[in-house]
């Protein structure tokens, strides 16, 4: 689940980024999207909005976005770039490598043990990335 704290149409009127009605319903999609949509399901997702929209569109906006940063782009491994809106809340992704859903989770441990190698090395911690690839345990399996 994606909690942003602003619309992304609030960051791009912010960044004084020109907004033509093609932007703003990409813009509302993606605000719309708790999942982790790729360009081929935006474009889809938007021309059902708005017909005339081109998937060229969608790819120019989605980088236009990426590079004003108010979205994230992800690669999962799978080809594709993957965008969300900026978590209000810092998470990572555990992707299942047999349907490909994505998992988003939030580990306090990990969190400090990245920070803690991060000093150790003699850096304070500005960002980091992390994503678990795995399959799911049978059932037997998930017990133990
Ligand atoms: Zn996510």
């Amino acid at each position: 689940m994606t909690e942003t704290a602003k619309a992304l149409e609030v960051l791009c009127a912010e960044r004084g980024m020109r907004m033509t009605d093609q932007r703003r319903v990409i813009a509302r999609i993606l605000d719309a999207s708790d999942d982790h949509p790729d360009v081929e399901e935006l474009y889809r997702r938007a021309s059902a909005v708005d017909n005339r929209i081109s998937i060229s569109t969608v790819y120019r906006t989605v980088k236009l976005f990426e590079d004003a940063g108010i979205i994230a782009r992800h690669d999962f491994r799978d080809g594709r770039s993957r965008y969300e809106t900026l978590p209000e809340e810092h998470h990572d992704h555990l992707i299942d490598l047999k349907s490909g859903v994505v998992i988003e989770f939030h580990s306090p441990e990990i969190e400090a043990l990245q920070e803690k190698i991060a000093r150790e090395h003699g850096f304070r911690l500005v960002d980091h990335r992390l994503e678990l690839y795995g399959i799911p345990l049978k059932t037997d399996e998930a017990g133990s």
